[in-house]
C-alpha cells in the first residue's frame, strides 16, 4: 500500500517553488482578491482514513464544482427526465460559450457547462422559492460534508450577481427556448449561490467521497445515490468535468473531476477514494494550473488512473 501521506508530501514539496502559477478568475471581481499563493490538498479514503496538506483547511469558492451537487440533487428530483433538458455530451467550447447553444436549439451539451448547469438549477427550483431552493442545496452539501459550517459567501454571489452578464444572456437565450421555466432572475440568484459555496479541501473532499463509494459515504454511513446513479456521474465528470480541458485532464490525470474558477478540482477514484486540491491560479481554459499537476503527480505515484497503472 503506497504510503499517502508521504505522496501528498513530496507532491507539495516539488511543486512549492511553483506556487502562485497561473491567473487567477478576474471576471468576478470578489474572486480576483484572493491570494494565488495558496496551495492545499486531501485524499479521502473509502476506508475512512483523511491525508492533508498545504492550505486544506482553508476555504476556498468552489465555484462549478457545486455543479456535481446541483445534478445529483436534479437527478434525484426528476430522474432520467433530467436528459430531456440537457446532454451527456463534451462541449468542446468555452465554459460560458453561448455559440453552440443557439446551434442545439437552447439544449446545453451537458450538465456541467454553465449553460447546463443554469439548466439544472432550473430544474431543482421546480416548487420552491429561490431561497428555499438555495437552503435545500446548502443542506445537503452540509449532510454530505457531515460539516455544518459550510457556508455560502454571499459577497461572491453579490459579486457574480452585478458582474454575470454572459450568464444572463446564456439563461435568457434558454428562456427563449423555453428550456428556463423560472425567472431569469430567480434562477441565477440559485446558481450564484451555489456557485460561492465555501468549502475546504478537507470538507469538499468528504462531501464527494459518495462518489468514490459506490453512492453511500462510508465514513458518515449517509446513502445518497444508488450505485449506478454515482458511476454515471462519474462519467459525466470525466467526459465534461473540465470544460475544453477535458480531454487533457483525462490524458493526464486519468481520474473522473470537477473544477471551478475558484481554483478548486474534485476528483474520484473509484472504489479507493475522493480528492480535492485548490490552487487558485488557472490556466487558459479555466482550470486550477497547479491543481492538475498534483492530481498527474497524484494519480501517476498511486496507480489510480481508472485506465491502468
Ligand atoms: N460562477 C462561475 C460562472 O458562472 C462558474 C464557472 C466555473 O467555476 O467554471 O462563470
Amino acid at each position: 500500500m503506497v504510503d499517502l501521506q508521504a505522496v501528498l508530501d513530496s507532491i507539495y514539496k516539488e511543486l512549492t517553488p511553483r506556487i502562485g502559477e497561473g491567473k487567477v478568475a478576474d471576471y468576478i471581481p470578489e474572486l480576483a482578491k484572493i491570494d494565488p499563493n495558496q496551495f492545499g490538498m486531501t485524499i479521502s479514503t473509502v476506508d475512512g482514513k483523511v491525508y492533508s496538506v498545504g492550505d486544506a483547511a482553508v476555504p476556498f469558492s468552489i465555484q462549478s464544482i457545486s455543479k456535481v451537487f446541483m445534478l445529483t440533487l436534479a437527478l434525484g428530483k426528476v430522474g432520467e427526465s433530467l436528459w430531456k433538458r440537457v446532454g451527456r455530451e463534451p462541449s468542446g467550447s468555452a465554459f460560458n460559450s453561448i455559440v453552440q447553444l443557439e446551434h442545439e436549439g437552447g439544449i446545453p451539451r451537458n450538465p456541467f457547462i454553465n449553460a447546463g448547469a443554469i439548466a439544472v438549477t432550473d430544474v431543482v427550483m421546480a416548487g420552491h422559492a429561490p431561497r428555499e431552493a438555495i437552503g435545500e442545496l446548502l443542506r445537503f452539501v452540509r449532510y454530505l460534508a457531515d460539516d455544518e459550517s459550510v457556508t455560502i459567501d454571499e459577497k461572491v454571489a453579490r459579486s457574480e450577481t452585478q458582474t454575470g452578464y454572459r450568464n444572463f444572456a446564456l439563461a435568457n437565450f434558454m428562456r427563449a427556448y423555453k428550456n428556463i421555466d423560472h425567472p431569469v432572475e430567480h434562477v441565477l440568484g440559485v446558481y450564484f449561490h451555489q456557485c460561492a459555496l465555501s468549502m475546504t479541501c478537507e470538507q469538499l473532499a468528504r462531501a464527494g467521497l459518495f462518489l468514490a463509494a459506490r453512492g453511500s459515504n462510508p465514513v458518515t454511513g449517509h446513502s445518497v445515490v444508488s450505485p449506478k446513479r454515482a458511476r454515471r456521474i462519474n462519467a459525466m465528470m470525466l467526459m465534461c468535468g473540465h470544460y475544453d480541458g477535458s480531454g487533457d485532464f483525462a490524458y493526464h490525470v486519468g481520474l473522473p473531476g470537477k473544477s471551478g474558477v475558484g481554483g478548486g478540482i474534485f476528483a474520484v477514484a473509484p472504489g479507493v477514494a475522493s480528492i480535492a486540491v485548490w490552487s487558485p491560479g488557472l490556466n487558459k481554459v479555466g482550470n486550477s494550473q497547479l491543481g492538475a499537476v498534483a492530481l498527474e503527480m497524484l494519480a501517476a505515484r498511486t496507480g489510480w488512473s481508472i485506465f491502468g497503472d
